[in-house]
């Protein structure tokens, strides 16, 4: 597979519904690693195939795990469903590799639990909550076509509007 490249706003792969992925073994895991040193390389801590243009339901998560940046605790989730969400909503504050130089407050909730397959197919289930539950939600959004700046206040989807567009005109 050609090296990646991260796609920007304005980019319409971002808006589209991302396909079930039906392959697993040694093509998922390739992409997988792919993806997750496309990821360190921009300086994120997640990133969903779409975002390398790919419209599958397949995301990677990376959190560093301590001062040493380039240790991660990694994810791979194909095909990932939030299946229970608790009640307790916080606001953090989120940014994207598909939309560089913006971040903005997104309320969500705290905890969910997902389920989803891993690279060889399994089906598995998780908790989580705090910043990994928060990426999760982020990059499940990218499977959807959902960006984060469509989930924060219309006043600041205003404020934010000329940005956005001049990325969708230079960015792509
Ligand atoms: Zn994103």
């Amino acid at each position: 597979m050609a090296e990646m490249k991260i796609r920007i706003y304005g980019d319409p792969v971002l808006r589209e519904p991302a396909e079930d992925v039906t392959e697993f073994g040694s093509k998922l895991e390739d992409l997988a690693g792919q993806m997750v040193q496309a990821m360190i390389e921009a300086d994120g801590i997640g990133l969903a195939a779409p975002q390398v243009g790919l419209s599958l339901r397949f995301l990677v998560v990376g959190l560093p795990t301590g001062e040493d940046a380039t240790r991660r605790r990694v994810f791979a989730m194909a095909n990932p469903e939030i299946i229970d969400e608790g009640d307790e909503m916080i606001i953090m504050e989120e940014g994207c590799l598909s939309i560089p130089g913006i971040s903005e407050e997104v309320e969500r909730p705290e905890k969910i639990t997902i389920r989803f397959q891993n690279l060889k197919g399994e089906t598995v289930e998780m908790e989580a909550n705090d910043i990994l539950a928060r990426v999760v939600q982020h990059e499940m959004d990218h499977l959807d076509g959902v960006l984060f700046t469509d989930r924060i206040s219309p006043l600041k989807k205003t404020m934010l509007r000329g940005r956005l567009k001049r990325l969708a005109q230079d960015g792509a």
